[in-house]
């Protein structure tokens, strides 16, 4: 195809054991999907039907990676999250049939800029500016489903400069990862290449320059980003 310049490179992700990289086609994200993390927001933590935001998918930082702290912020977060990737799409997936669509999970962490966040809460208006700036959506390498099956419990940590920060269970979630498929498939045409975020548990809170942070979730790669100036 000619085109007038040349096209952006396809963001992917590495795939433990796989030559082969796993290609993006959009990053969708949980919102508010722990009950004490929802408690920390000042939410009430009720089965209310899942929300979902997105990042476009070239925010993704890969482990390793340096996030350049981001412009028009004083107030960037951290929200460690389990990653699930999908490599078939539909719509109106029914929850029995979710899990056939995943091709992995990674760890993820969510960054996220709260005071811009707190203001479009305030005014009513959309997340963007505060959750899908560019560097927003690190991730780690995927582990493929085959291998590691599909989890349903295990410990989720944060830890900045060596300080656990955040330290969950994946089983908390309020929303399970077959729900969360199917919820958004009844709103998006789900496809191949798409990442779902699936929210963070309790104790969120800023970074700065210089931090380095490491997410893990038991059985995945970990993964490590620092900080860097703006
Ligand atoms: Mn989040």
């Amino acid at each position: 195809m000619d085109t007038v310049f040349p096209p952006p490179p396809l963001p992917s992700l590495a795939v433990i054991g796989e030559r082969a990289r796993f290609p993006l086609h959009r990053i969708y994200c949980v919102g508010r999907n722990y009950a004490e993390h929802t408690r920390e927001m000042g939410g009430d933590p009720e089965r209310s039907p899942p929300f979902f935001f997105m990042k476009p998918a070239d925010c993704i930082v890969e482990d390793g990676g340096e996030v350049p702290y981001p412009p028009a912020t004083e107030d960037l977060h951290h929200e460690v999250e389990l990653v699930v990737a999908l490599d078939k799409g539909g719509q109106d997936i029914p929850a029995e049939r979710a899990l056939e669509h995943i091709y992995g999970y990674a760890v993820g962490i969510d960054l996220t800029r709260r005071d811009l966040q707190a203001a479009a809460k305030d005014k009513r208006q959309p997340w963007d500016a505060g959750k899908g700036f560019r560097h927003s959506a690190p991730c780690g390498s995927l582990t493929r489903a085959a291998e590691l099956g599909h989890p349903e419990g295990g410990a989720i940590e944060l830890r900045v400069n060596g300080e656990l920060r955040q330290s969950g269970d994946l089983g908390d979630m309020i929303w399970k990862v077959p729900e969360i498929i199917a919820s958004l498939s009844r709103l998006f045409a789900l496809e191949a290449g798409d990442l779902i975020f699936t929210g963070t548990p309790a104790g969120v809170g800023p970074v700065g320059s210089g931090d380095r942070l490491a997410a893990e979730i038991s059985g995945l790669a970990a993964l490590r980003v620092a900080i860097g100036p703006t």
